[in-house]
């Protein structure tokens, strides 16, 4: 098996990553958490994106959003987000919990506590 899928309720969108994350990032910030999501990272061509359906939102209530969240149109389900600003080092985030039960065990969660920043 190369790599690791997510997938969205529907399937519409599926995300595939080469390997297992180091570890899951769990933010408390405001869009995480109304959003239900944790979050993987690699470099952002390693995100290998099936775009059928998809939607996106960018942070209105931000000076400067640095993000841009992606969605499945049909079901709803935030897949993925990409940097619309520049950032070092440069990375995507995948939706940790779009992958299939078990696939992450074991790995460390960091709580993140974004909102405070
Ligand atoms: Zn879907």
């Amino acid at each position: 098996m190369s790599g690791l899928t997510a997938s969205c309720a529907c399937g519409a969108v599926t995300v595939t990553v080469p390997r297992r994350p180091d570890y899951i990032n769990d933010c408390n910030c405001s869009l995480c958490t109304k959003l239900g999501t944790t979050w993987v990272y690699y470099a952002p061509d390693e995100l290998i994106v099936d775009e059928t359906g998809l939607d996106s939102f960018v942070r209105s209530d931000l000076a400067e959003a640095f993000l841009r969240t992606f969605r499945c149109a049909h079901c709803g389900c935030v897949t993925h987000w990409r940097l619309i600003r520049p950032y070092d080092p440069p990375r995507a985030g995948v939706n940790a919990q779009l992958f299939e039960p078990g696939v992450l065990d074991g790995i460390e969660v960091r709580l993140v506590d974004g909102r405070s920043w």
